[in-house]
């Protein structure tokens, strides 16, 4: 998707602080971390939102689950935990439309939150 910032940031047209990087996905720094870890983890490929998971592209979702353990021990809290967020549409806030997981650590997150 040409004009997409998250698929410009993976083919490297955008610069990115990389956390942890495979041929299917992208860990990088959020811009604006909302916690003292706040990565987010992209397919390679486009999909829009949790909203486009499919028989033909849930692999990509898959890797990026595999993921998550081997960025938590990267950054420091895969003993201390985590929390996994995926905005998606209006009501989740989602304000990029690539598909992108949030991982955030290192701060105690309120439940449920507000
Ligand atoms: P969401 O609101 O769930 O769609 O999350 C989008 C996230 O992307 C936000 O937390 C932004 O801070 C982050 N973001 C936007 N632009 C960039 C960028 N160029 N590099 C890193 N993170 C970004
Ligand atoms: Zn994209």
């Amino acid at each position: 998707m040409k004009n997409c910032l998250f698929c410009r940031i993976a083919n490297k047209e955008i610069p990115s602080e990389v956390v942890y990087e495979n041929d299917d996905i992208l860990a990088f720094n959020d811009i604006n971390p909302q916690s003292p870890v706040h990565v987010l983890i992209i397919p390679k490929t486009h999909i829009s939102s949790l909203n486009q998971i499919d028989h033909t592209n849930s692999e990509a979702a898959l890797k990026i689950l595999e993921a998550i353990p081997l960025i938590a021990k990267k950054t420091g809290i895969f003993e201390s935990g985590y929390r996994i967020v995926s905005n998606c549409g209006v009501d989740g806030m989602q304000s990029v439309d690539h598909l992108h997981f949030h991982v955030l650590g290192k701060r105690l997150m309120k439940w449920p939150p507000g």
